[in-house]
């Protein structure tokens, strides 16, 4: 299927059209350095990197470290780490902070052009005047200040002279528009913090929607690409350039696309951190989150983030996009570059009572069929073996295609067996399934009897040379699909409790070089990344299941 190019496109095609400069085509991811960056980031990424690759043009990497109170180095080390994960370059790695000075600057060029003042009302009293959608605010007492007195007030609070609270500067719009955001915003406010950059140069901060569009038009942004949250703000983003004016250079314009809301998942920062804080996972890169360094450590690749991004398209709504879309994506990649082999995570102890005792041999299995070239994998075989508890049943219907007592079934790279009687516990359970083998039905013989059919095939490896792993199995974090979308019920009463198994198991011992991150596919089980390599033990954590499991339930 070719699918057209997306409406963003289409608007800068269309201003290509009018005669915008392709060379002048610029771009920026815009993060803020309060939190590791999530699923939905990972869109807006790749929308501005990829339009950036379309177009010979280049992508900032531009921190907006506007609040000092929530930010910090380490999230802006990790945001640089998940982008080059990702495989982007940015051209510049450039923060808001580097245009402190010059917003400074420019705020008192507002003030003599009798665009802003400074009121001296507490946040309370601003919010009280502030009016609703439908009935218009009040001016404040200190609206009509002289231009001399603004900037002295303003100029003191640069300097330290004022609490916290005190005066803020508020742009002067129109206490009566029917966009809230333009009833005369506060775009500085003191506060007394340390910057992560600018250290305690600074004692007044200015907000997000003062810098933004500013910090786009230093750079040159051709095109400030949003979610669809900041809509209202972009006649405030306008305000801002038109009161700058004359602007020798290219006005920037801001844009917005619907914002990535994934089935069973929540992407607030804010609730992310909560998450975390309250202990429900074990930090930003806990495997259950939907932070990319969690999604990295859960197993998903690059590819196939960028490919989940391209199937969810960029749209101009708010939709919710469906959780098994994210895994077929890594189904379909993993499924390409994954090493098959054969671990057991719930055994029980299988014998082939007329197998050789001490004759162990050497049997073989496909690295990849999907790529054949890879060649064969050597996997040990002897009499004794673990299989999974659920492949056998000592009676079962006709649709049980496994193990059964009296019924044959075909040991994957291996031979046909058949169930012949079983040793039980105390307790009623099975300890041991007593099987007899065929010896010519070896797979990938030859012989007529390799070639029988039988219902079904199981995986296995040997008790004597299987290594002992731990795996850590994830199911999904919450388990109803939106369980942030009422405001009334607290998100974390919908965390699945299930969502983390800790599992010891058996592997073949071709795992033994495996390196730390690589994948693999455990035969009928799933996908699984290797986490972590500790006194030699390998501990795996499942990325996802071989098939929908979900859609069933
Ligand atoms: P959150 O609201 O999840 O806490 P944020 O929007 O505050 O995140 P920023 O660091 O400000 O996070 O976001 C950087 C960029 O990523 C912004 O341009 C923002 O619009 C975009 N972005 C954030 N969340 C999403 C999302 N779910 N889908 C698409 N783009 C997103
Ligand atoms: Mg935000």
């Amino acid at each position: 299927m070719k699918k057209g190019i997306n409406f963003i496109e289409q608007i800068i095609k269309q201003d290509l059209l009018k005669g915008f400069n392709k060379k002048a085509l610029k771009f920026r991811f815009p993060p803020e350095p309060n939190g590791y960056l999530h699923i939905g980031h990972v869109k807006a990424i790749c929308l501005n990197f990829n339009l950036g690759e379309k177009y010979g043009a280049s992508v900032n990497l531009r921190f907006d470290d506007t609040n000092p109170v929530k930010e910090d180095k380490k999230f802006v080390d990790g945001i640089k780490e998940d982008i080059n994960w990702l495989g982007y370059k940015w051209k510049e790695e450039l923060y808001a902070s580097d245009y402190f000075e010059q917003l400074y600057k420019w705020a008192h060029l507002l003030i003599e052009k009798e665009l802003a003042y400074v009121d001296s009302q507490d946040s309370e009293k601003i919010a009280s005047q502030k009016g609703t959608p439908t009935k218009s605010g009040s001016n404040s007492p200190y609206r009509n200040r002289s231009v001399e007195e603004n900037k002295k007030l303003f100029t003191s609070m640069f300097k330290g002279k004022f609490k916290e609270g005190e005066h803020v500067l508020r742009a002067k719009i129109d206490m009566a528009s029917p966009n809230m955001l333009l009833r005369d915003p506060v775009i500085y406010r003191v506060l007394y913090r340390e910057h992560h950059r600018t250290k305690n140069k600074w004692c007044i901060y200015p907000l997000y929607d003062w810098t933004h569009g500013q910090s786009d038009y230093i750079e040159q942004i051709s095109h400030s690409l949003c979610t669809l949250e900041f809509k209202p703000h972009r006649d405030l983003y306008d305000w801002f350039l038109d009161s700058l004016a004359p602007l020798k250079k290219m006005r920037p314009k801001q844009r917005e696309f619907a914002r990535l809301n994934l089935s069973y998942t929540v992407t607030s920062k804010r609730k992310l951190f909560e998450l975390i804080e309250k202990k429900y996972v074990n930090g930003w890169d806990d495997p259950r989150m939907p932070t990319i360094s969690g999604l990295r450590r859960r197993g998903y690749t690059p590819e196939s983030l960028k490919k989940f991004v391209e199937l969810a398209g960029i749209a101009k709504r708010e939709n919710l996009i469906d959780l098994s879309l994210l895994e077929f994506s890594v189904r379909e990649h993993l499924n390409i570059i994954s090493p098959r082999v054969m671990a057991v995570l719930n055994p029980v102890k299988l014998i082939i009572i007329n197998y050789p005792e001490n004759s162990d041999e050497i049997l073989e299995g496909e690295i990849n069929p999907e790529k054949p070239e890879l060649g064969k994998r050597k996997i040990p075989f002897s009499r004794e073996l673990y299989i999974e508890r659920e492949d056998f049943k000592e009676e079962a219907n006709r649709k049980f295609y496994r193990l059964t007592l009296g019924k044959e079934v075909r040991l994957k790279n291996a031979y046909i067996i058949k169930g012949e009687s079983v040793i039980k516990n105390n307790d009623g359970t099975i300890k041991e399934i007593i099987c007899s083998y065929d010896p010519k039905s070896k797979s990938g013989s030859d012989s007529e009897e390799s070639k029988r059919k039988v219902k079904g095939t199981i995986h296995w490896v040997t008790i004597k040379h299987s290594l002992v792993i731990d795996v850590n199995v994830y199911d999904r974090l919450f388990s109803v699909p939106s369980p942030d979308s009422d405001k009334e019920i607290d998100f974390k009463s919908f965390i699945n409790s299930e969502s983390l198994k800790k599992v010891k198991g058996y592997i073949e011992p071709s795992l033994s070089t495996a390196s730390k991150g690589d994948h693999f596919q455990f035969q009928r089980l799933g996908y699984f990344i290797l986490d972590n390599i500790i006194n030699k033990k390998l501990i795996f954590n499942k990325t996802v299941g071989l098939r929908d499991s979900w859609s069933k339930k």
